[in-house]
């Protein structure tokens, strides 16, 4: 690439970390995926995913997973084996694994190192004079009572704390920073507090838990990681980040912070996506509707849509909404390279073709998908009695109608043309049948009839299909902007958006594997449900064949 053309397209932490490289500050880099194990990963993660790991992938370095695990009330071992599934399902591997629980101890010490600095004292004041003392973002905190600690008290004290000597919410330990500081985070932070609650990886070892700033920044040192990237709601912290690893002289990790992706119709917070969990609003974390990225894959979306799609959006240093067509727009363009063409049909309308011998049936071969020349081919029964959908028949047809219409011809995908004769209705006036004759020599690939015909419907034989149960989705909220609506996020859940349809599957269906991705011709994209069992085949719609988001 053109070194010009190449600085163009850096975004500003690649730009970061060029600087860093090329000045020999740092010999290699290593950067971190640092989820809290409290959900399932979502397709904002997806982001954050790509950058972290599409840094170290284009500048030869390295990329950690961290379970950011010092919260012990809302994390569980279920999320973190779901997390290292869809990390490596988006198609990366991390260096090292990691848990900030494995770095209790050293936190603690780090803990002790502060008082013994003098940088950080025990607070006895309980929650609503901690408040007070904050301050607001125009005046100036206060300082606590307890600020002039002696070391050797706030050791003692925090040695208790640790030893569970004191109750929950009756002491913290504070780092001794400014009150007065325009930053409210540098106002003296909490940095321990006591919880007698069992660590889904420690028990019962500990009754103290560092708070975030401590344990984040300070696991990034440990770590030695280079480039610590996060969201923006992290750019007041930074000043603390850095306070932290100059007082405590560890490894001078750096932050850099970007956009959040916040996507249209949905959300991106595990908080609530839980609560549309635990409260069946859906079924599960992996329903297809949820903008996890295991709902995600059981939609049929592909690791590669979902890259393409973070690659795309890029990095911004702004929050922005992000339009939901986007993300169907790269799955559409995947799975149109690499999924098998196969008919269905969801709202039968019986054809007889009358010319056609009955008890015969004849293979009908169709391309997998005209768009990959080593897909092949497969063979579709045909025979005298088939369906096609009801809405590609129209009786009073407009004159470029170019369906089926009575005395028209349309040609069946694979087989034949097909003339209609006759209608045949039931007592309240509606079609229930078409009589049709097949036009002698036009067979798909060797058509020798002549016959003008501009239409191609899909059709399913009546006898030889497979019934399947369709899933269509719809967005899962009524609103774009859930995050900042200002009711109950629940009020505005789109009630309609699953519908489940029958259909008339071709035959080779019953051989579909759960990974398989399939266009069925006409519809959208499907993928095959695990619901589904040997009696029942279901099918997801991953997404329609057109725009379902543009608005009306
Ligand atoms: P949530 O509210 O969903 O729990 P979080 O930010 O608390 O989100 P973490 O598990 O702490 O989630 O996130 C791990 C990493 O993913 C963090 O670096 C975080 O900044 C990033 N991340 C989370 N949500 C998004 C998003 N919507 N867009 C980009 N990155 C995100
Ligand atoms: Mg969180």
């Amino acid at each position: 690439m053109a070194n010009e053309e190449k600085e163009k397209s850096l975004n500003f932490i690649e730009e970061i970390v060029e600087n860093d490289l090329s000045s020999g500050k740092h010999k290699s880099i290593l950067t971190r995926f640092p989820p809290e194990p409290n959900g399932y990963l979502h397709i904002g993660h997806a982001k954050s995913i790509c950058l972290n790991f599409g840094l170290a992938e284009s500048y030869g370095g390295k990329t950690n997973l961290r379970f950011d695990d010092t919260n012990p009330v809302t994390e569980d071992t279920e999320y973190v084996d779901s997390i290292k599934e869809d990390v490596k399902w988006l198609g990366f591997d991390w260096a090292s694994e990691h848990y900030a629980s494995d770095y209790f101890d050293t936190l603690y010490e780090y803990a002790e190192k502060l008082i013994n600095l003098g940088l950080a004292y025990v607070d006895d004041s309980n929650s609503e004079e901690l408040a007070a003392q904050k301050g607001t973002p125009t005046t100036p905190g206060t300082n606590s009572p307890f600020r002039d600690r002696s070391i050797e008290e706030n050791l003692t004290l925090f040695r208790e704390m640790r030893e569970g000597k004191h109750e929950e919410g009756s002491k913290a330990l504070r780092a001794k920073i400014d009150m007065a500081s325009t930053n409210m985070l540098m106002r003296d932070p909490i940095i321990y507090r006591i919880k007698f609650a069992k660590h889904h990886r420690t028990g019962d070892k500990w009754c103290i838990y560092p708070m975030y700033d401590l344990a984040h920044g300070q696991s990034d040192s440990i770590e030695e990681i280079t480039h610590s990237v996060c969201t923006l709601e992290f750019v007041a912290h930074r000043e603390l980040y850095d306070w932290f690893i100059a007082k405590l002289e560890i490894f001078p990790s750096k932050q850099y912070e970007f956009a959040r992706l916040n996507l249209g119709y949905t959300l991106m917070s595990k908080r609530k996506l839980r609560l549309l969990v635990e409260e069946n609003h859906v079924n599960g974390w992996d329903d297809p509707r949820m903008p996890t990225i295991s709902g995600l894959r059981r939609r049929g979306y592909t690791p590669k849509s979902i890259r393409d799609f973070c690659d795309r959006i890029g990095i911004a240093k702004r929050d922005n909404m992000i339009d939901a067509s986007l993300l169907e727009f790269f799955i559409k363009d995947h799975l149109n390279k690499i999924s098998s063409r196969v008919m269905a049909v969801t709202d039968p309308l019986k054809v007889t073709i009358t010319n056609f011998p009955e008890g015969q049936t004849e293979d009908c071969e169709i391309d997998n998908n005209p768009e990959d020349e080593n897909s092949g081919s497969r063979m579709v029964p045909f025979d005298r009695e088939i369906f096609i959908e009801k809405s590609d028949f129209l009786e009073e047809a407009p004159k470029k109608y170019f369906r089926l219409k009575p005395g028209g011809v349309v040609r069946l995908k694979g087989a034949y043309i097909i003339q209609c004769d006759d209608i045949v209705k039931d007592e309240n006036g509606e079609v229930i049948e078409l009589k049709c004759s097949f036009i002698e020599n036009s067979k798909s690939g060797q058509d020798t009839s002549g016959v003008k015909c501009k239409g191609v419907i899909h059709w399913v034989s009546q006898k030889n299909n497979v019934p399947l149960e369709l899933r269509v989705y719809d967005r899962l909220f009524k609103e774009e902007d859930v995050a900042g609506y200002d009711g109950d996020f629940r009020d505005i859940l789109n009630e309609n958006s699953l519908e489940v349809l029958k259909a008339y599957g071709e035959p080779s269906l019953k051989d579909a594997k759960l990974d398989d991705k399939f266009q069925f011709i006409r519809k959208g994209y499907y993928v095959l449900d695990k619901d589904s069992t040997e009696n029942q085949i279901i099918f997801n719609q991953t997404v329609g064949m057109r725009d379902s988001w543009k608005k009306n």
